[in-house]
């Protein structure tokens, strides 16, 4: 019979001393967070060793790598007498380890591979072609619907449900759905009950696992095999289990498959009180009907009920006593970038004030799209910082250069690639030289590598710039000589070494520059592991791999590389729970994220923070309780800093810094290779560093002094020691006037030092002869999506191969202006529909993969339907393809409208046809093209539109937008607002998850990577 153990009888610390010393039998341990159960456990295994139990007949698993890895410590750091090893680790590693033991009696090669999902990625990929995927669509991007395929695979294969199980249920479905809808969704579900029986076949032919047949292969062995059940509970006298909350099915089994002959479990449960829906997360988003067990089965009540059944005589211990009681500060925030100023601040304090950088943790929703921002703000503060997730290796910018170099050696025309490499180190191809070279590439119809060679022979380019090609042309062919002959590890780790991605080694003290010379080591150890996987492949081959594990967002295998040691650490809120730090910034606390599960981090201080903006979102639940239970607690409030950190002195030194080492590195380069301009680049070197030196006086000035005074003493004294050339350099610096100037726009300061090296990009923007502006509709969208995307685009011009959705989109387009134009006969109608859409389908280069076929039959049955509307339709198309260019303010605007109507009233409708995303409601009451449109029409062609329509032609439906009586003031307004952010040369980055993640130039783009 089970025993409840009365806390208020016994004590807490009774209760605790017995939990920890307790020797046979179940016991279930419960507790909230930061009542110290882990710690419980490894004074437990302590206790029982220097009882005489050995070590390593426990067996002890955590939830997770970081916190079996803690958990491991405390047992090692308690453990007074030897061992032979310690089972200690996360559900992965003691599966595996146990299944690789045993793993004849299981039926598998002893050396069989465990791959994680990026593995399996790269292997699905591999055989696309092969897959059964008619029903799901693909849209151009297969790594990503099959990664999220992959993850709801190893949902179901955690929840203990196959492929046959899945095939049942998808049956029952089928015969139980009543419309149309319910039938499609059925028939979803068994392709991909068929999907999930090829992925296992797959692994199965490779002689490979993935982690959920770990334990599912686990599980058999126990109930088929009960002699190997028996050996392995003789080999372990005691079994514990801490964060059970977070196992899945499959991994209880285990505990299960165990309990009969070794009932000697002490599992660990995190049961708050607050309610059962807590940890109802860990499904992937994506996860079908099948899969909602797991969510119940986590709940604690659920976890508590499965103990009583498995052990009904076991013993319960409950923990009350919280051993972190941190402060708790609430923190209001402007907007995202205030939040992360505000936190940056706040770290920079701690640091100075002897925190150890590793004690401070910033979590975060969802690193790999809200990790930009706070990654800017430390670096801004030069403080060293970690972005833990499975996206954060592919973020960081020297990886992001290797990528670079890796894509385009792998494929020329990849213009964005090529952009990278030209621009960063150590070619450092000048903004204007690269716009001049994308405009040679497009005109000559020449990949961005030609174009270099034919860049060589143009008048276009100074002597400094050929030189720059030149010097990417020679590492660009000895790499790509390489490549076919080397395998991908030894290439990668010969480029890196080639294009001196590693120059900063030199300064690795730094704990920031260690920081990324880990994350190229972690680069240069994926391209080890699967040359290991894969022995025959190709360099090209570790290429594709790696470029659809980046798209994807998919954790390569192996996992996150722990920080380097002395940075503040950002994590995913989900992967901080059973880990500690003295002051954690909880940020974002708004929305529904699941802040339930991040348990109870901080031991000294705890900011919970909330932004408010425009797009004000209420606060989270756990905020809004944390509040209310803190009475005397205030909000604060914080605001963005105009000027980036207020500390502008120490801060500037710190940025500069950074500049004098990379200029020096330049110059020193040059030094070893001299060409024409190297006096200047290392008088340049020479000017950064008095800069340098600069700043330090200024900072450790004594007294009161005012700054112009003090810059004016200082730049005397320099004067004595600058040559001539370095003085010019000092004195067309803009540092000065930084650092005079109190009151400026945002990034003005980064704007004024970053000008001194960029030159104007003048003679690239898009003018027309007389000398203004050239817009188009789509240009205005463009530079109010992301003024960095404008340039990029249209300054640049860096050439893009269309996707296959904007393929597909001017197909409809041609095929839709060519029936209006030449009419067909009576009768006719659908026939000629299909026969435009046929042979533009053929000229267009459309193949017959499956991704291609489910366009197909989209656009087939979109004209059909079309047709159905058109043949009920009164209105007339009298014009087709219309262009129209007028005058908006000093600019030009241009642009072409799909089709415009005259009703049957004989007013005029402008439509523009859409085979993309449809626009929110959000999104129509502010629409601005159709406005310009019937501005246009106005202007250009002298006709009042009375209606302005949205077609959208796959849904086959026509929404039309409102007329506002401000609409020709509203785009006048945005037309000279975009002028004047073109022609000054403001090209600010605005990255946001929603627009970055379908940008074509988020590589060469500085503000895609923290
Ligand atoms: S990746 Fe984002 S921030 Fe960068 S250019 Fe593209 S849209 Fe702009």
């Amino acid at each position: 019979m089970m025993r409840q153990t009365d806390p208020t009888a016994e004590g807490e610390a009774g209760g605790r001393l017995r939990a920890a010393t307790h020797a046979d039998g179940p016991l279930l341990v419960l507790g909230a967070a930061g009542t110290g159960k882990s710690e419980l456990l490894a004074r437990r295994l302590a206790a029982l060793a220097a009882g005489g139990t050995p070590p390593d007949r426990m067996l002890v698993i955590g939830a997770r790598r970081a916190t079996a890895r803690r958990l491991r410590d405390r047992c090692e750091a308690l453990l007074e007498g030897p061992y032979e090893e310690l089972w200690v680790g996360d559900w992965d590693e003691i599966g595996e380890r146990l299944l690789r033991e045993h793993a004849e009696a299981a039926g598998l090669d002893p050396f069989f591979d465990v791959l994680g999902r990026a593995e399996r990625l790269a292997v699905l990929l591999d055989r696309f072609d092969s897959l059964p995927l008619r029903r799901h669509e693909i849209r151009g991007n297969p790594a990503g619907l099959l990664a999220r395929l992959l993850g709801r695979i190893d949902t179901l294969k955690s929840e203990r449900i196959g492929p046959t199980t899945l095939a049942e249920l998808a049956q029952r479905q089928a015969e139980e759905a009543t419309d149309e809808a319910g039938h499609e969704t059925a028939r979803r579900e068994l392709e991909f009950a068929e999907l999930y029986t090829a992925h296992d076949q797959i692994l199965a032919e490779s002689g490979s696992l993935d982690r959920g047949d770990v334990f599912l292969a686990l599980d058999c062995m126990l109930v088929e095999r009960p002699d190997v059940r028996a050996a392995i509970t003789a080999r372990f006298a005691q079994v514990m289990v801490d964060e059970l909350e977070e196992s899945t099915p499959a991994e209880r089994a285990l505990l299960e498959g165990l309990a009969g002959d070794s009932p000697s479990q002490v599992l660990v449960l995190e049961a708050s009180g607050e309610g059962d829906e807590r940890g109802a997360d860990k499904t992937d988003p994506g996860a079908g009907p099948a899969t909602s067990r797991f969510t119940r089965e986590r709940s604690p009540m659920a976890l508590e009920a499965w103990y009583r059944d498995l052990h009904p005589n076991g013993d319960v211990v409950t923990l009350e006593r919280r051993f972190r009681d941190p402060k708790l500060r609430f923190w209001k925030c402007a907007n995202e970038r205030a939040q992360a100023q505000a936190t940056a601040r706040e770290v920079e304090h701690l640091l100075a004030g002897g925190t150890g950088a590793d004690d401070i943790c910033v979590l975060l929703a969802d690193p790999s799209h809200e990790g930009g921002a706070i990654a800017a703000a430390m670096e801004e503060r030069g403080i060293p910082f970690h972005l833990a997730g499975p996206t954060a290796l592919f973020q960081r910018a020297e990886v992001r250069d290797a990528i670079a170099w890796l894509r385009v050696l792998a494929d020329p025309d990849d213009s964005a690639a090529a952009a990278r490499a030209l621009t960063r180190p150590p070619v450092e191809l000048r903004p204007g030289d690269l716009a001049r070279l994308t405009t040679i590439a497009r005109r000559r119809k020449l990949d961005m590598v030609a174009g270099c060679e034919a860049a060589l022979d143009s008048p276009q380019f100074q002597p400094e710039a050929r030189e720059r090609i030149q010097t990417f042309l020679k590492l660009y062919g000895t790499a790509a000589a390489a490549m076919e002959e080397r395998r991908a590890d030894v290439f990668v780790r010969r480029l890196i070494e080639a294009v001196g991605l590693r120059r900063q080694r030199l300064f690795a003290a730094q704990p920031e520059v260690a920081e990324r010379l880990l994350g190229l080591s972690r680069l240069a150890e994926l391209a080890t592991a699967w040359a290991r996987r894969e022995p025959h492949g190709s360099t090209r081959g570790f290429v594709a791999y790696l470029a659809a594990v980046a798209e994807a967002g998919v954790e390569p295998t192996g996992g996150e590389e722990p920080p380097a040691p002395g940075a503040v650490v950002g994590l995913a809120l989900g992967a901080v729970k059973g880990l500690g730090f003295d002051h954690v910034f909880a940020l974002g606390l708004e929305g529904d994220a699941e802040w339930g599960r991040i348990g109870w981090p901080a031991r000294e201080e705890m900011v919970l923070s909330r932004v408010t903006g425009a797009e004000a979102a209420r606060p989270a639940r756990a905020y809004a309780e944390a509040l209310a239970a803190s009475p005397d607690a205030v909000e604060e409030e914080h605001d963005e800093e105009l000027f980036g950190p207020a500390e502008g002195l120490h801060a500037t030194y710190r940025t500069l810094r950074e500049q004098v080492l990379e200029a020096s590195w330049r110059a020193g380069r040059e030094l070893s290779e001299p060409r024409l301009d190297t006096a200047i680049d290392v008088n340049r070197a020479i000017a950064r560093y008095l800069e340098l030196l600069k700043l330090a006086a200024l900072a450790q000035r004594p007294g009161e002094e005012a700054t112009g005074d003090a810059i004016e003493a200082v730049n005397g004294l320099l004067r004595q020691v600058a040559t001539p050339e370095q003085q010019a350099e000092l004195d067309a610096s803009s540092l000065d006037a930084y650092l005079l100037d109190s009151e400026s726009e945002r990034g003005r300061r980064l704007q004024l030092i970053a000008a001194r090296e960029e030159p104007s990009l003048e003679a690239f923007l898009p003018r027309r002869g007389d000398g203004r502006l050239s817009l188009s509709a789509s240009d205005l969208t463009l530079y109010l999506t992301c003024p960095l995307k404008y340039k990029f685009a249209r300054v640049f011009g860096i050439p893009q191969e269309p996707t296959i959705n904007q393929r597909f989109g001017i197909l409809m387009h041609n095929v839709l202006e060519r029936f209006h134009k030449e009419p067909p006969e009576e009768g006719d109608e659908l026939r000629a529909l299909n026969r435009l859409f046929e042979a533009g389908w053929r000229r267009g280069g459309f193949g017959d993969s499956d991704d291609e076929m489910q366009y197909r039959d989209r656009g087939r049955e979109a004209l059909r339907l079309y047709w159905e509307r058109e043949r009920l339709s009164d209105s007339e198309p009298v014009w087709l393809e219309r262009k129209f260019d007028f005058k908006v303010a000093d600019h030009h605007v241009r642009g072409r409208v799909d089709r415009v109507d005259r009703l049957i009233d004989g007013a005029f409708e402008l439509i523009d046809y859409k085979t993309g995303e449809r626009k929110t409601e959000e999104e129509l009451d502010s629409d601005l093209q159709l406005a310009l449109y019937r501005l246009a029409a106005r202007e250009a062609w002298d006709i009042e539109a009375a209606y302005a329509s949205y077609d959208y032609v796959l849904d086959a439906e026509k929404i039309p937008t409102p007329t506002r009586p401000d609409d020709a003031e509203r785009v006048e307004r945005t037309v000279v607002r975009v002028g004047e952010g073109v022609l000054s040369q403001d090209f600010e980055p605005r990255p946001s998850p929603g627009v970055c993640s379908w940008c074509d130039y988020r590589l060469v783009c500085p503000a895609a990577e923290s």
